[in-house]
């Protein structure tokens, strides 16, 4: 079910009975929910050779990032019983090979098989895209902006990542929100702030520092992954996970896991321990590189 609405009922069974002769019931009018809003979050790929998250309600959604082929993203979407959920808007993060890839394509296919649809970016990313990736439709917002489109709450968070003008998106719908936090080099204040009323989380945990250290990558790779401006590590990501997670924070998707410098495991126990500590209790979820996961699916409050 992916309607919103809830009524307030009298008289029947799940409502306050009122007395013959009395006007007002005599407890307060009991709410119903006769409807129920849905938020699916389904990450379709993620890692440093493609990222894409799909984020949706029944009636609105967005495609975060298009760094797999089109197709991939058609198949993805229908394994996970999303084959006809609506994609109203593509959000860029910034202009890496693994976030924009297929962007120029999918911007046809989107026109071709459904509706043009707009590829929201900064002026920067653009520019940093090469000029085969560049995707009809293309719209540029700043660094910071919260706009609306087709009725979806957009946030766009700065992030420091060694591209142009990269960010982060944070999606409002159907009474709930999402951010997809990845490709950050260090925590930072406004990025925990921006994830404190968040229902659910992408959040990037890249590599273990050591087996980073200890592992094959070239020195100039090594350092800059672990720069100010390259990717976060598990405990950085732990950091922000502590600062940033929130009440109404139920799920946490852990994101763009190194194949080469991380373990799922390691990850895994390290927000799960995170979210214990604090005292919340979201469900850790892993992504994959090379196949989408099971849509993650929340009941949400449509008017909260
Ligand atoms: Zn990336
Ligand atoms: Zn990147």
């Amino acid at each position: 079910m992916l309607f919103t609405g809830f009524i307030h009922l009298s008289g029947l069974s799940a409502g306050p009975m009122v007395r013959p002769g009395r006007s007002r019931p005599l407890a307060g009018p009991t709410t119903v929910p006769l409807f129920r809003r849905e938020l699916v979050i389904c990450s379709l790929s993620s890692g440093s050779s493609g990222n894409c998250t799909y984020i949706g309600d029944g009636h609105r959604g967005v495609l975060v990032d298009a760094g797999i082929s089109p197709r991939q993203v058609e198949i993805r979407m229908e394994d996970q019983g999303l084959k006809n959920a609506p994609i109203n808007a593509v959000l860029i993060t910034h202009e890496h090979q693994d976030h924009v890839g297929g962007a120029a394509v999918l911007a046809r296919q989107l026109a071709k098989k459904r509706k043009p649809v707009p590829f929201w970016m900064t002026r920067g990313t653009w520019e940093g895209c090469k000029p085969a990736c560049r995707p009809d439709g293309a719209e540029f917002i700043e660094a910071g902006d919260a706009f609306f489109c087709a009725d979806i709450g957009l946030d766009a968070i700065p992030v420091p990542h060694d591209t142009v003008d990269p960010i982060a998106w944070r999606v409002r719908l159907g009474g709930a929100c999402a951010a997809v936090i990845t490709d950050l080099g260090r925590p930072t204040k406004l990025i925990a702030r921006s994830m404190q009323d968040c229902d659910a989380l992408v959040l990037e945990f890249n590599h273990d520092e050591q087996m980073l250290l200890d592992g094959p990558y070239p020195l100039h790779l090594k350092q800059r992954i672990r720069g100010n401006h390259g990717h976060l590590s598990n405990s950085q990501a732990a950091e922000i996970l502590a600062d940033g997670a929130g009440p109404k924070l139920q799920h946490v998707l852990l994101a763009h896991l190194s194949e080469e410098n991380n373990r799922p495991e390691i990850a895994r126990e390290l927000a799960t321990s995170v979210l214990a500590r604090g005292g919340w209790p979201a469900t850790v979820h892993l992504t994959r590189q090379r196949a989408a996961v099971p849509a993650v699916r929340m009941d949400v409050n449509p008017f909260g």
